[in-house]
């Protein structure tokens, strides 16, 4: 029972953190071409988190957070866009909560063992979810952009050209490395840009979720060549 409500917690938690993410995304997109973020008021007048930060007074046009991305954020909660490996990793962590009581009880062990190795696995997975949650968060922080752009596209009335920001170190993999090569420097158009990931990643044995390539450790941001 204490193991349901650790695994509800952790799902509220990334749920308000992937809505966040979503928002500072949007967000951040529109201060780029100093638009006015303009919060539309949900359909059935639920309180809306996002509409202390988000509304700037800029100088000029208007984008509105609208009921679209109030849905496009309840999908990624949702899970179904995203990864399921996060739902995987929580229902392992039950299970082997589970495990490790049943085997204490058949083997006749002290509490305080128990709760040691119980420390232990707990330990193990939560490095996992927050691995997972953090790529889960730099993705969805893109979804934002990108639908924050996709906005100021139709206002401007013109694609965007778009590239990939990727943070690159000794650790940075070979995909990555090579989309950084091969995307050209004044950009490519978002569909361009899709097909190119998932040439690159599936040569390399990754998956395109999303938008961007992603995988854990890896922090890529999608931005707008302008
Ligand atoms: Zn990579």
């Amino acid at each position: 029972m204490l193991m349901i409500g650790l695994v509800k917690d952790l799902k509220l938690i990334v749920g308000e953190e992937l809505r966040d993410a979503y928002v500072h995304g949007f967000k951040s997109a529109a201060e780029e071409d100093k638009l006015n973020v303009v919060q539309k008021s949900g359909v059935n007048g639920t309180k809306n988190r996002v509409s202390d930060g988000l509304i700037y007074k800029g100088k000029r046009l208007d984008i509105d957070f609208d009921q679209e991305d109030e849905d496009a954020i309840r999908v990624l909660q949702s899970g179904k866009v995203q990864t399921n490996s996060y739902n995987e990793l929580s229902i392992v962590l039950s299970t082997k909560l589970n495990q490790e009581i049943n085997n204490s009880i058949i083997e006749g062990r002290s509490i305080p063992n128990t709760v040691s190795e119980m420390q232990k696995i707990i330990k193990t997975e939560t490095y996992k979810l927050t691995r997972i949650a953090r790529t889960e968060i730099t993705n969805v922080t893109n979804e934002g952009r990108l639908a924050s752009y996709r906005k100021q596209e139709k206002l401007r009335k013109q694609p965007f050209k778009y590239t990939l920001v990727v943070a690159s170190g000794s650790r940075t993999c070979l995909a990555h490395q090579e989309l950084q090569r091969r995307i050209p420097a004044k950009g490519l158009l978002m569909n361009d840009l899709i097909e190119l990931q998932q040439s690159v990643g599936s040569s390399h044995g990754f998956t395109l979720r999303g938008n961007s390539l992603l995988h854990p450790n890896q922090r890529t941001v999608l931005m707008r060549v302008p």
